[in-house]
C-alpha cells in the first residue's frame, strides 16, 4: 500500500461546511450521483504554458465562454473511480494509478492536453484527503470520484483547443444496483453501435455516452436495465454495455470476455476480475463471442452465468437478454462464480482481505 504526502495543490477549504448531522442525514441513503462532497479539485492548462495553477477550492459552478470548444466540439473525457473506508477508517483507492493511465491515453486519442499521471493522482489524493467525510460507510456505499478534462478555449474553428481544464468532483454512491436485487435484464441492441473500428470506444469521452443514450430508451421502453451493444460491421458479436464491459461463465469454468481491440473500453474492473479468475485457477479467454452462439449456449446450459462489470455497479449479474425477437433466460438467480468473483474483489477494495496484487493505495 503506498501513500502519497507532497503537493503541488493550494488548498482552499469551504468556509460554511454543512454539520456533521446533515452530511450523515444525506450519507445515509445517497443514491448515485446526487450527493456530492465539499470540494473540487481543478488544474488549468494553457499552450505555451503547460498545465498550472492546481488547487483545491469549495464545489462551484464553472464560467464558460459560449463559445468554449466542449460545448460545440465535445472535446471531453472522463475517469470514474471509488474512495472505500476500509475497517480501520482509512480512506482507500483501488489502482489509481491505471485510472490515470487511461485518462492520458483517452486525452491522445481526443486530440487534447495530456495530463501528468503525477498530477493526476495528487488531485484525486488531496480531494480524497480533504472530503474524507464524505465516504460512506462501508454497508452503504462508497465515495465515486469523477476526473474529467473539458476543453475551454473560446473558438469556434475546428481544431483541437488550446486550452483545457481538469477537474475532479466526488459524490457519494449507494450501491449502483441494490446487493440482493437479482439479475438485471439487458437489451440486445441491434439497431445503433456504439463504437466502430477506428472511433473512440476505447476511450473514455462523454460523446460516447451521448451516441448510447437512444440504444439506452430503448432499453426501458422494453422494460429493460441496460444495453447490450454489438459490433459495429456484423452486428454479430458481443461488445460491452453501454458503461460495463461483460463476461460470461461456461459450464467447463472458463471465464469468457470479448478481447479488447479498439472498439471496447478497457475496463479496469475486467482487468482485475480477469487476474482474479486466474488466481482462483479458472481459465480465462478474452475471445469473440457470438450474440447466436450466446443464445445457443443459454438455451442448451452450456452458458451457465452472464454478468456486466464497471466501477461504479461492480459486478452485476444479467439473468435475461432481450432483443426485438424475444426473450432469452440465461439464469433467474445470481450465479455461483458471478457472486464469488464479486465478493473477492469487493474484500480486497474495502481493505476486508489482503491484497495481493498491490492494488490498494491508501489516501493521506
Ligand atoms: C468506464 C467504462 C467501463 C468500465 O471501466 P472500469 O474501469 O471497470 O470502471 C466499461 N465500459 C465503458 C464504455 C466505460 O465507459
Amino acid at each position: 500500500m503506498s501513500t502519497t504526502r507532497e503537493t503541488a495543490f493550494t488548498i482552499t477549504p469551504k468556509t460554511d461546511a454543512i454539520s456533521a448531522a446533515e452530511r450523515a442525514a444525506l450519507l445515509a441513503n445517497p443514491g448515485f450521483g446526487r450527493v456530492f462532497s465539499d470540494h473540487m479539485a481543478v488544474v488549468t492548462y494553457t499552450e505555451g504554458k503547460g498545465w498550472h495553477t492546481p488547487e483545491i477550492m469549495p464545489r462551484q459552478p464553472l464560467m464558460l465562454d459560449p463559445a468554449a470548444s466542449v460545448l460545440h466540439y465535445a472535446q471531453e473525457i472522463f475517469e470514474g473511480m471509488k474512495a472505500y473506508r476500509a475497517p480501520n477508517g482509512d480512506a482507500l483507492l483501488f489502482r489509481p494509478e491505471a485510472n490515470a493511465r487511461r485518462f492520458r491515453k483517452s486525452a491522445e486519442r481526443m486530440a487534447m492536453a495530456q495530463l501528468p499521471e503525477e498530477l493526476f493522482l495528487d488531485a484525486v489524493n488531496q480531494l480524497v484527503k480533504l472530503d474524507a467525510g464524505w465516504i460512506p460507510d462501508p454497508e452503504v456505499g462508497t465515495l465515486y470520484l469523477r476526473p474529467f478534462m473539458i476543453a475551454t478555449e473560446t473558438a469556434l474553428g475546428v481544431k483541437p483547443s488550446a486550452e483545457y481544464k481538469f477537474i475532479v468532483i466526488a459524490c457519494a454512491a449507494g450501491d449502483y444496483f441494490s446487493k440482493d436485487a437479482g439479475p438485471v435484464t439487458v437489451w440486445v441492441e441491434e439497431r445503433t453501435v456504439r463504437a466502430s473500428r477506428g472511433g473512440t470506444g476505447e476511450a473514455k469521452c462523454g460523446g460516447n455516452y451521448a451516441a448510447s443514450l437512444t440504444a439506452q430508451q430503448e432499453a426501458k421502453a422494453n422494460g429493460c436495465h441496460q444495453v447490450l451493444f454489438l459490433d459495429a460491421n456484423e452486428r454479430k458479436w458481443i461488445e460491452e454495455m453501454g458503461g460495463m464491459n461483460v463476461m460470461a461463465v461456461m459450464e467447463d469454468g472458463t471465464l469468457k470476455t470479448p478481447p479488447l481491440g479498439g472498439t471496447i473500453l478497457p475496463g479496469i474492473t475486467r482487468d482485475s476480475l480477469l487476474t482474479l479468475a486466474r488466481d482462483k485457477g479458472m481459465t480465462v479467454k478474452e475471445e469473440p463471442y457470438a450474440i447466436e452462439q450466446l443464445y445457443a449456449d443459454a438455451a442448451s446450459g452450456r452458458l451457465r452465468e452472464l454478468f456486466a462489470c464497471g466501477t461504479a455497479a461492480v459486478v452485476t449479474p444479467i439473468g435475461t437478454l432481450k432483443s426485438a425477437e424475444g426473450d432469452h433466460l440465461i439464469s433467474g438467480q445470481t450465479g455461483e462464480v458471478t457472486a464469488s468473483l464479486r465478493k473477492t474483489l469487493c474484500d480486497i477494495q474495502f481493505g476486508r482481505a489482503e491484497d495481493p496484487h498491490g492494488w490498494m493505495h491508501r489516501v493521506g
